[in-house]
């Protein structure tokens, strides 16, 4: 049986359910459905900075300061990390200042624009947050209620480019 390895925190009848719909040749209509806009301007790391702040702003004004936001075409989505959040502590003038940076797989510049915001919302809950515990998850859902579907959909975008990618 397949190893579904982007789903293996979902349910066992999930995954069945998912394996059908890829034997079918059904699940890339049904996320073409669900996502009908595809591609999303959001392709330069100045766009994506910009995309960072201004959920930032709206959700998190009074957290640390970002100093860089950018793609990585090294961030392999495989080992579950689609971002990474970086904080780097140094003493300057006396006073210890802590940078913050976010990482984002270049891949997401490639799927509908919700996925990629989430995976922002991820990382920017991390400033509050070190750890993906019930607060990091609430911390998520308050900015985005549909954090979870997203993840899932996410999840499954990721199995599809596998398959088709492994596929003969
Ligand atoms: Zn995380």
């Amino acid at each position: 049986m397949q190893d579904l390895v982007y789903l293996r925190n979902y349910s066992a009848s999930l995954q069945q359910q998912v394996r059908q719909l890829l034997a079918d040749g059904k699940l890339e209509p049904a996320l073409q459905q669900r996502y009908p806009e595809q591609s999303h301007p959001v392709q330069t790391d100045k766009a994506l900075y910009e995309l960072t702040m201004a959920l930032k702003r709206q959700w998190l004004k009074s957290s640390e300061p970002l100093s860089k936001v950018v793609f990585d075409p090294k961030i392999h989505v495989i080992n579950n990390a689609l971002g990474t959040h970086t904080q780097i502590s140094r003493v300057q003038g006396g006073k210890l200042k802590s940078k913050n940076e976010i990482r984002v797989a270049a891949l997401l510049r490639q799927l509908p624009l919700p996925l990629l915001q989430m995976v922002v919302v991820h990382e920017l809950a991390h400033l509050r947050e070190k750890d993906h515990n019930k607060a990091f998850y609430k911390l998520c859902l308050h900015m985005e209620p549909a954090y979870h579907q997203l993840e899932l959909d996410l999840r499954l975008y990721l199995t599809l480019l596998e398959h088709t990618a492994n596929k003969p």
